[in-house]
């Protein structure tokens, strides 16, 4: 997509204002569900090529999430945006997002899917490294992505030769190299401790998140959880933040003490930055 750099020198997409219905063919057919309402497919007509919709209330936070995503759509494994319109939709002011379409579907269904909800070392590690590309890449323009979790990881296609990238930049932020983000944004599950408050932190949240994702990807399930079903509770809070967490070796005991080690030593600390 196109970018303009306006005069306080940041890139901005360019945003359509004719309808986005002149250039798109908008479907019923839901591709996914989110926080903002779902994502739907949508056909360019003159190409007939697929896309998927994401449509946004056209508030300062989505103008955010938009300029941050379109920044980083050149990376290989993050969704590419293709076009932005910024339309009346269902009678409000809304910002509409085109995609390409990620018909592989995400990584939490992949995950799902495994009779034992485990991959093997190798298949974990290949996974690890497209998601590491990715907030590699954040990282560099000093973004802080704050939502990586399996959800937000989605495959180009199904089957072999499928391209798994990252997208959902909602949380995400500009940060310097200075502990400059205070906001408490997160997923229970793949939460670093310093984000549960009160300190500032950094983009470094994002390496721990990493670290939960490849511990589900060796076992099934996440290292911290409620013990009473809920999403989070005050003891898995303390259990994050004392790092307490176990390797159950009914599922560990197969996996070499290096896949182990990783995991303890070097992402869930928050230590491999
Ligand atoms: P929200 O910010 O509302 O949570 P997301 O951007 O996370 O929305 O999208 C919600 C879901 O929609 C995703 O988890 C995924 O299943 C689906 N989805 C999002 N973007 C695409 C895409 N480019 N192609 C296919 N499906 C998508």
């Amino acid at each position: 997509m196109s970018t303009n750099i306006s005069n306080d020198g940041v890139q901005r997409p360019v945003i359509k204002t004719n309808p986005i219905t002149d250039d798109y063919l908008v479907t019923r057919h839901v591709l996914g569900l989110g926080i903002n309402g779902k994502v739907v497919e949508c056909t360019q007509r003159t190409s007939n090529q697929k896309y998927a919709l994401k449509v946004l209330r056209d508030v300062p936070k989505a103008r955010r999430e938009i300029q941050l995503h379109s920044r980083a759509s050149s990376c290989r494994h993050i969704v590419s945006i293709i076009d932005v319109y910024e339309n009346v939709y269902g009678g409000n002011r809304c910002l509409l997002v085109v995609m390409e379409c990620m018909e592989g579907g995400e990584l939490f269904t992949s995950i799902q899917a495994r009779a034992d909800n485990a991959f093997t070392e190798r298949e974990a590690a290949a996974i690890m490294r497209d998601i590491v590309e990715a907030i590699a890449f954040l990282h560099h323009l000093d973004i802080a992505h704050r939502d990586l979790k399996p959800e937000n990881l989605l495959y180009t296609k199904k089957g072999p030769g499928a391209v798994l990238k990252l997208t959902d930049f909602g949380f995400a932020k500009y940060t310097g190299s200075d502990k400059s983000l205070t906001t408490p944004c997160y997923t229970p599950y793949y939460v670093a401790p310093e984000v549960l408050g009160p300190e500032k932190y950094d983009k470094s949240c994002d390496m721990w998140s990493l670290g939960v994702i490849m511990y589900i990807l060796l076992c099934g399930y996440p290292p911290f959880y409620s013990n009473h079903g809920q999403p989070i509770s005050p003891g898995m809070k303390k259990r994050i933040r004392n790092g307490q967490y176990e390797f159950p070796v009914a599922e560990w005991g197969q996996v070499s003490d290096d896949g182990v080690y990783l995991v303890s030593s070097h992402v869930v600390t928050g230590n491999c930055v």
